[in-house]
């Protein structure tokens, strides 16, 4: 496989670049569904550039993650690095702290998911280091 960014196909608009108070390098998150009263749920996709990741967060009614292209890393803190790719359907638990993102060579595209919003959408953390970022990865 080719590594290159070029190689992902954008699915849903792109938007704008995500702030670097939760976002290490270039990821570019986007509402595709706002919560209200009848689903109180969010859906959105986030397409992040080789090397962008997430900072350590946590969500207080969980999340689910449907990568949809690329490849990419999920980390829930204190279990391995956890490799994730087009078609990889991940759930994190709530009130878990995690960071997901790009792998060093290849973006990801991926559609979040948020049950349940009325207990909460995210909590923010600090950022992955670059250490945290690099370890455990094969
Ligand atoms: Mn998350």
């Amino acid at each position: 496989m080719k590594n290159d960014k070029s190689t992902l196909t954008e699915i849903f608009p792109k938007g704008e670049k995500g702030p670097s108070e939760t976002f290490t390098g270039s990821a570019y998150p986007t509402s595709l569904v706002a919560s209200d009263s009848i689903y109180n749920t969010l859906v959105g996709n986030v397409y992040f550039e080789p090397g962008a990741r997430s900072h350590w967060h946590s969500h207080p009614a969980g999340q689910i993650l449907i990568i949809t292209d690329g490849v990419g890393y999920h980390q829930i803190e204190g279990q391995p690095v956890e490799i994730i790719r087009k078609g990889s359907v991940v759930k994190c638990p709530p009130n878990v702290r995690h960071w997901h993102g790009a792998s060093a060579d290849l973006g990801l595209q991926q559609l979040y998911i948020i049950p349940n919003t009325e207990k909460g959408i995210v909590n923010w953390n600090e950022a992955v280091t670059d250490e945290q970022y690099s370890i455990n990865k094969k």
